[in-house]
């Protein structure tokens, strides 16, 4: 790396999780608007581009970590949503889930054993439903 460049990157935050993630929806929002052809999406493209580079440029380091751990806990929360979603739709096929008409628990059972009054494990309210 040549002399100048050096001492300008150093004390730079440099690249993480979230400037790579920005970069990505940057190229895929101006993409995105030189298809649909919006000049306001393509402003907001490079907006996002801007913002990558100005946090990889940044000397406020605490700053720009507490950034990228909000995006890390956003991004596993995201997953974390999709992976229940995920489960629900596997448990689907053989299990109903219904929730308590009082309290609102979650309450799975088995298909196929026609009518069947249902116990709630939380508040013991019990309702009729067919499985
Ligand atoms: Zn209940």
């Amino acid at each position: 790396m040549n002399e100048k460049l050096y001492r300008f990157m150093q004390g730079r935050y440099g690249a993480d999780q979230f400037s790579k993630f920005l970069v990505v929806v940057g190229i895929v929002i101006v993409l995105l608007s030189n298809f649909i052809g919006g000049i306001f999406l393509n402003i907001f493209g490079l907006a996002a581009f801007v913002y990558a580079y100005y946090r990889m440029f940044s000397r406020n380091h605490p700053k720009r970590y507490r950034e990228n751990q909000k995006y890390l806990s956003y991004i596993s929360r995201f997953k974390n949503f999709f992976r229940r979603q995920n489960g629900h739709m596997g448990q689907r096929k053989t299990h109903h889930i219904y929730s308590c008409p009082k309290c609102k628990q979650k309450i799975r059972i088995p298909r196929g054993k026609g009518r069947i009054e249902i116990a709630c494990p939380k508040c013991h309210t019990k309702f009729i439903k067919r499985s």
